[in-house]
């Protein structure tokens, strides 16, 4: 089948053939997108516009599909490049529910978690504790005891976890830990900087590494079995991956001499996504081999055995499954200086361009080969004059109640989503194979009352 997806941009209209199947980070839309007969976006075997008015808008939509090719990728690509053993672990703050969590145990990947509500989601989605990892700058008693108790492998971010764990673990079960440190690597999207010492909160810092293996082998309730490093998120290089995996075969050898039995290299995440048509990340099989094959030359030059080797993919594992459905409403057209086409959700249910001025991609899901192109911006409902989801973008012209799907929305909306002016949080879908299902329900205005409480002395009299 000839996947076509017309997605309309400023600058550039052209059609959009998904050309990578494989690596849906690079398709701006799921991969199983498709026109119909009618002319009308298809997602999953799903018309989009029925889907809309089956499930009500804004509307998050999952393409299965793209989600599982997106796993299968990571763990062919880690099996094909890497002789040793390998885990990928999802980085669940791109998108926490039980349904992906699901999806991706089935598929053969751990989890990583930040939270006791992500160890949560993730335990009843059917990740096993073994297979998780449970990260933090700032963990709680609470949230140690919960991972401890579920057999998750503790990151340590700090001396504060180790004086902790101290409460819980013990020498006849010892706590499975990994050390996060700062290499000395942070990349934001097309930028990379190399110091010795990082302005991060995150991690130990490279001149405490020594002291602090050194004080763990001294803890018979210490059992650490990894290393972890992560350098940014949205990365489209490679080289500060392949910097990154020298700088943590230094310290694998550092934490081997002192005594250390590490098993684990966890790099992290950061693989880029295609949000719109001038990003070009590199492909997930691409990413992979980068990082296995400077993995193994750093282990080789080091004389190190292969460590079972981790990484931490979020957004490019889910954020191009996912696209977002509203409806239009209300128009506002400042003469000589913009349109303004209002939807129905904004920055509650996708906070990226207001915190981050991301960049997304958008289609009419009814007319996406539709060519009369108007300048419009598509603002959301809130109060708040930044809440501007697309900024000076062509769209063909159109009308008070079209549906219009925001692709690229599976990673950092809804698990950075809000109620802000009380507005309840769209239903979540999976689609697949032409059928469709709730794996969230939308949230109703009175969900929102659930948790507040009156005094009795505020209730009105008589
Ligand atoms: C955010 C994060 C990830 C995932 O990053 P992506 O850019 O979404 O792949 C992985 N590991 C850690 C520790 C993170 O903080």
């Amino acid at each position: 089948m000839n996947i076509k997806v017309k997605i309309s941009m400023e600058g550039s209209q052209a059609f959009e053939p998904n050309k990578d199947i494989d690596s849906p980070n690079r398709n701006i839309a799921p991969i199983s997108s498709e026109i119909n007969e009618n002319k009308k976006l298809v997602v999953g075997g799903c018309q989009l516009s029925e889907l809309a008015k089956k499930y009500g808008t804004p509307l998050y939509v999952f393409d299965e599909l793209t989600l599982r090719s997106a796993c299968k990728t990571y763990i062919s690509s880690l099996k094909k490049h890497y002789p040793g053993d390998s885990l990928p672990l999802y980085a669940s703050k791109a998108n926490s529910t039980l349904a992906i969590c699901a999806v991706i145990a089935s598929e053969g990947f751990g989890l990583d978690a930040v939270s006791e509500g992500e160890l949560l989601t993730a335990l009843k989605g059917g990740v096993k504790g073994e297979n998780i990892v449970f990260h933090g700058n700032n963990k709680s008693q609470d949230e140690l005891n919960f991972a401890y108790k579920n057999n998750v492998t503790i990151v340590l971010d700090n001396y504060h976890d180790i004086e902790l764990l101290k409460n819980i673990a013990s020498e006849k079960k010892p706590a499975k830990l990994m050390l996060r440190f700062t290499p000395g690597i942070e990349c934001h999207t097309h930028e990379y900087i190399r110091t010795g010492h990082l302005d991060s909160k995150f991690g130990f810092d490279p001149d405490e590494l020594k002291s602090v293996l050194l004080e763990l082998k001294t803890y018979n309730w210490a059992n650490l079995t990894g290393l972890h490093a992560h350098i940014g998120s949205q990365i489209f290089e490679v080289q500060p991956h392949i910097d990154l995996a020298g700088v943590m075969a230094d310290a694998l050898k550092l934490a081997q001499e002192i005594g250390h039995p590490i098993i684990d290299l966890n790099l992290g995440g950061g693989l880029g996504i295609k949000y719109v048509q001038e990003d070009n990340p590199p492909s997930i099989e691409k990413w992979v081999e980068v990082i296995a094959g400077a993995v193994v030359k750093a282990c080789k030059d080091r004389n190190l055995d292969l460590p079972r080797l981790m990484c931490e993919p979020g957004r490019s594992l889910v954020a191009n499954s996912g696209l977002t459905i509203y409806e239009i409403g209300s128009k506002k057209v400042v003469p000589g200086v913009r349109t303004y086409l209002s939807v129905n959700g904004g920055m509650s249910d996708n906070p990226r361009p207001i915190t981050y001025q991301s960049l997304y991609s958008a289609c009419l899901v009814d007319k996406p080969l539709n060519t009369n192109f108007e300048k419009v911006t598509i603002a959301g409902k809130h109060c708040e004059s930044g809440d501007v989801l697309l900024k000076d973008f062509l769209l063909p012209s159109c009308e008070s109640g079209d549906f219009l799907a925001v692709f690229g929305t599976g990673a950092y909306n809804y698990s950075m989503s809000s109620n802000y002016n009380r507005i309840p949080r769209p239903a979540t879908i999976m689609v697949g194979k032409g059928s469709s299902e709730l794996t969230q329900r939308r949230e109703l205005p009175e969900d929102l009352l659930q948790l507040d409480v009156l005094p009795d002395r505020f209730i009105p009299k008589n």
